[in-house]
């Protein structure tokens, strides 16, 4: 395989090529849009799962390598691109959280950091809180800004607002993929489309469950410091930035591919908000976004090879930890195409077939 078309530039994708054309592939992405401004520009850039104890093993150990991986990737965009993704270990408080002993039992038993609230946070909430001091944060513009200037300099071929339409099957292979400005071939095919990777695989009648579920944020503009890190409370969090930003998210809706705002989501956002840290009343709300997640029942991300087609590959479904889990998935996903030696047990990531209407029954 010496040449690799990748169908979306997300965080998936555009690590992916970087990866891939790191393993001396030659390496192009197609994105409908601009690459990076769909679900990984819209994220907060949380690089943790929210309440891992909730969870299974499968999502827990895509989100313990991301993290591990994730401050020498940091470090190598920086110097690879010039640009800095802010990446910044800030600590995580949960506040109040339902299975405090459970939660903290968990945290124990897997190795994960966990101490009473540090001193600076100590006002906002509860005696039951529980602080983990090693998560970290990224910011996911810069991060993206940095992913593909680094993908550019590697020598990747990117191609923005063209779209894949169609991929083109004949017998067991993928011989090309449809676009407006004609068919374009590669020896292998990934889709990272993100929320859009269901709906495009889906003619090929093996299509994993992805569908788009949308989140809402809102963003402030504070004095720098008055936050020190991360703090969740019952399904929302604010999130602060170094230059005194801080978000307020997330909203999870199924509104199909529709990435309007709305103002119950902001109002939803605002009480949280000025519920949790009043000071924020004073401060400039300086907008609104939304993204589509990709989700994925479970959590769980396809990252495999299409059960019929050799040369085909996904890796999307990372619904509400795509940038946690990326360079993990990017592992797995060398480990399945060019069979790469990885640290992560890739099965629970395999291709989950839905046959087609009529098939396999007897
Ligand atoms: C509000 C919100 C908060 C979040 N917070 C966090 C967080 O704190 N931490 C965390 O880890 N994750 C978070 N996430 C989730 C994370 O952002 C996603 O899981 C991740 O960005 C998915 O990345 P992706 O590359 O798979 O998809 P995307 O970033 O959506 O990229 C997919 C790309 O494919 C392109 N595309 C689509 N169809 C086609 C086609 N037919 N042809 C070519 N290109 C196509 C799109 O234009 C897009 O650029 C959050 C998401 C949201 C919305």
């Amino acid at each position: 395989m010496n040449s690799c078309l990748i169908l979306g530039g997300g965080i998936n994708g555009l690590l992916c090529a970087l990866l891939l054309r790191r393993a001396g592939l030659e390496v192009r992405v197609l994105d409908r849009g601009p690459v990076g401004r769909e679900s990984s520009w819209a994220g907060a850039g949380i690089l943790s799962l929210l309440l891992p104890w909730n969870y299974g093993p499968e999502v827990n150990a895509l989100a313990r390598r991301g993290r591990l991986l994730w401050p020498g990737w940091a470090e190598d965009l920086l110097n690879t691109s010039g640009i800095d993704p802010e990446f910044r270990p800030c600590g995580m408080a949960v506040l109040s959280p339902e299975n405090h002993d459970a939660a903290l039992a968990w945290c124990v038993a897997q190795g994960e950091a966990v101490t009473a609230l540090p001193r600076t946070l100590a006002h906002l909430e509860g005696a039951d809180a529980i602080w983990l001091p090693n998560v970290a944060q990224a910011r996911n513009p810069r991060l993206l800004q940095a992913l593909l200037k680094a993908a550019l300099s590697a020598g990747v071929k990117i191609q923005e607002n063209t779209a894949g339409t169609r991929l083109l099957p004949r017998g067991t292979k993928l011989v090309g993929v449809e676009t407006a400005s004609g068919v374009v071939h590669a020896d292998s095919v990934l889709v990272t489309a993100g929320a859009w990777s269901g709906e495009l695989l889906a003619p090929l009648g093996h299509a994993p469950e992805i569908a788009p579920i949308r989140g809402q944020i809102v963003l402030f503009k504070a004095a720098p410091g008055l936050l020190p890190g991360v703090v969740y409370r019952r399904g929302h969090y604010l999130v602060p930035r170094t230059d005194g930003h801080i978000l307020a998210g997330s909203t999870l809706e199924e509104a199909g591919f529709d990435k309007t705002t709305t103002p119950q989501a902001r109002e939803e956002l605002l009480d949280f908000a000025y519920g949790l840290l009043p000071q924020l009343r004073q401060a400039e709300i300086v907008t609104q976004w939304a993204g589509l997640r990709p989700g994925s029942p479970g959590n769980v991300p396809t990252i495999d090879r299409h059960p019929d087609l050799e040369n085909l590959f996904v890796n999307s479904g990372q619904f509400r930890y795509g940038v946690t889990m990326a360079p993990a998935a990017g592992e797995v996903l060398l480990h399945r195409m060019l069979g790469a030696v990885g640290v992560v047990d890739v099965a629970p990531y395999a291709w989950r077939h839905k046959p087609a209407a009529g098939n396999g029954s007897p």
